[in-house]
């Protein structure tokens, strides 16, 4: 069978490497790379700095693939777009305007997640397999055609650092000044604490940003909405930060998302304090967005807001967009059908 690859997952050592290979004069490779990361160019006969023997020549062995959007929802300040991969699977993701000069894309890095998390749609839907790098950027560079992307945040369907390679290799693309030019201080890996992963960050030259999804600051409570079997421990996770943190010197976020009577009662609140305590925190309150009705329901984020605030910890609630097109935390499942849109709750 004849394999092509994929331009899209290529980084630029690559692609300098592939026009060394095909007698590409240096600028030319430049401009390879420009046009597939900056420009977002979605076939190769589109790259008209390059003659037409030297396209064809590439196209006999790569292409640069692009996923389909399958299905747009048009929100409140938000789209969310499901993408339908080579293989079939679908993946979804979601730019949010938070202010006029912010655009973010909240970008997928699995289809699927096989972390569990019995609150997340996309943790219920189980696990099909780790995005490609160019599955990763392609996301991005279907809403770059709209507008300019300042900000990105792995917060969609997958755990980043379940698929560590092929996450970094995208954020650099996506951050090189041929590429989209993203800063990295704007770009946030979002995990459930997978210590290898966070050793590994911290060794990156980029300012990449680290927030660590908390979910109860109890290991036993921890482990039964978080049922992966390999989940590490609190200690363990805080360790690994504490470490990053002594090698980068940058704060990170404790995400936290927020549920009645399960992870937002006054004994909670007092561990979150002293888990904290080791480290250089803030701390992002997340109003749970509903994905079993019935089954969890939003906490009291006032209260505990104002605890933590009152012992002078650095506190926000995350202004949850998405709600509307099914894209806000933890709803994205790849699911079509959801078009109908329901009363507002009271
Ligand atoms: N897998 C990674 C990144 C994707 S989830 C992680 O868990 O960190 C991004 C955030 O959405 C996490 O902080 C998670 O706790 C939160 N989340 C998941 N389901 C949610 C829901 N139903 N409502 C609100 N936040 C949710
Ligand atoms: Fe996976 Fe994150 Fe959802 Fe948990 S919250 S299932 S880790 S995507």
């Amino acid at each position: 069978m004849n394999y092509m690859e994929d331009l899209r997952s290529k980084n630029f050592e690559e692609i300098v490497e592939i026009g060394n290979k095909f007698g590409l004069a240096p600028f030319k490779a430049r401009e390879l790379y420009r046009s597939i990361h900056g420009k977002g160019k979605e076939s190769l006969s589109e790259i008209t700095t390059l003659q037409l023997g030297e396209r064809s020549k590439l196209a006999k062995q790569f292409e640069i693939e692009t996923p389909k959007p399958l299905q747009i929802k048009k929100g409140n300040r938000t789209i969310k777009a499901a993408f339908e991969l080579k293989d079939g699977k679908i993946v979804e993701a979601v730019l949010m305007e938070y202010e006029e000069e912010r655009k973010t894309v909240c970008v997928s890095s699995q289809a699927g997640c096989p972390i569990g998390c019995l609150f997340c749609a996309t943790g219920r839907g189980g696990f099909r397999r780790n995005l490609t790098p160019g599955e990763i950027v392609s996301q991005v560079y279907f809403f770059a055609k709209m507008h300019q992307i300042t900000n990105l945040v792995f917060m969609g369907m997958g755990e980043p650092f379940l698929n560590y390679n092929n996450v970094l290799s995208a954020a650099k693309n996506l951050n090189n000044d041929l590429g989209l030019n993203i800063a990295a201080r704007k770009i946030v890996l979002s995990t459930i604490g997978i210590p290898a992963g966070i050793n590994r960050l911290a060794r990156e030259p980029g300012q990449y940003r680290l927030a660590w999804s908390l979910v109860s600051p109890f290991d036993r409570d921890r482990r039964q909405l978080v049922p992966y079997r390999s989940l590490p421990s609190i200690p363990n996770v805080v360790e690994a930060i504490g470490d990053y943190q002594a090698k980068t010197n940058r704060r990170i976020t404790i995400e936290y998302v927020v549920l009645r009577g399960i992870n937002d009662r006054m004994k909670d609140i007092k561990e979150i304090i002293a888990i904290s305590r080791h480290l250089d925190c803030h701390i992002n309150l997340i109003p749970y967005n509903e994905t079993i009705p019935g089954k969890f329901e939003n906490g009291n984020i006032e209260k505990m807001y104002s605890e933590l605030r009152n012992v002078h910890l650095k506190v926000t609630v995350r202004q949850s967009l998405g709600g509307d097109v099914q894209g806000a935390c933890g709803q994205l499942s790849a699911k079509l059908c959801g078009t109908e849109s329901r009363p507002p709750r009271r």
